[in-house]
């Protein structure tokens, strides 16, 4: 069985036709989803998936592109459902300099707040982070007492340093699509550099579909796809990465079944 550590199923471009997605996705021995959510409906939507599909399981928390929605409500929201059984980690949540305009100071703010819910409701934190390297390293060493149950840092493909930053504060990262394009020289060494326990998959769908079918509509069925690339990477077989993987990621979301 694959696990799909991070996907948007609940996207308005995959909502409409959910049931097939997840069908499609069991067909190709893809059996855990863990849908990310991304503000607060988006969170609010990802619990409603979950507790609706057995093989769905959610992420809440505000994305830094929408930190100006934290508020009281929406921390009562997190706090209120962190208990629930299919909530396996606070996410997605970092930072990301990207696009111009983004306020630096309410990202942090918001960020190190959802590290803090994170830590005192025991689950990991899925962290997202672009364009921000050195806020970000600065930050997750500073906090590093609240990164106690651990997370993933999705979608990784940084620097071999901040790979080793990262597995140095007992992060994991994930890897999605990208190492499936052409040109991915630098996914390629980091894969070859990283511990074997040190990483999941994730589509991060519907976004970033892989090689062969970059730029069409992702979804959590082309996990194996990435896996198929990391596996000729590293000259394993397939089957002996989906063992690695999803080992991995239920020593990470230890609410998975
Ligand atoms: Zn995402």
């Amino acid at each position: 069985m694959f696990i799909d550590t991070h996907a948007h199923i609940n996207d308005d471009k995959l909502i409409d036709d959910i049931q097939n997605v997840i069908e499609r996705a069991h067909n190709e021995n893809v059996d855990i989803i863990i849908n990310s959510g991304s503000s607060y409906s988006s969170s609010k939507s990802s619990i409603e998936i979950a507790n609706k599909f057995k093989e769905v399981y959610a992420c809440i928390g505000i994305h830094p592109e929408n930190c100006e929605e934290y508020n009281d409500e929406v921390e009562k929201f997190i706090i209120d459902n962190a208990n629930n059984k299919k909530v396996v980690a606070i996410g997605e949540i970092g930072l990301d300099y990207h696009y111009e305009g983004y306020n630096c100071d309410l990202q942090k703010k918001v960020f190190i707040k959802q590290l803090e819910l994170a830590h005192r409701y025991n689950l990991p934190v899925v962290i997202h982070s672009r364009d921000a390297t050195k806020d970000m390293i600065e930050i997750l060493k500073e906090y590093k007492s609240l990164l106690t149950n651990g997370g993933l840092m999705h979608c990784f493909n940084g620097s071999v340093e901040t790979l080793n930053e990262i597995l140095k504060l007992g992060l994991k990262v994930s890897f999605g699509g990208i190492v499936t394009f052409k040109n991915a020289r630098n996914s390629s060494s980091l894969i070859t550099q990283i511990p074997i326990d040190s990483f999941t998959l994730e589509t991060d769908c519907p976004y970033l579909c892989p090689e062969p079918f970059r730029g069409n509509l992702n979804e959590p069925k082309n996990i194996p796809l990435i896996a198929k690339k990391i596996a000729d990477i590293l000259g394993l077989n397939i089957k002996e990465i989906e063992e690695i993987t999803t080992k991995n990621a239920k020593n990470l979301f230890k609410k998975l079944i």
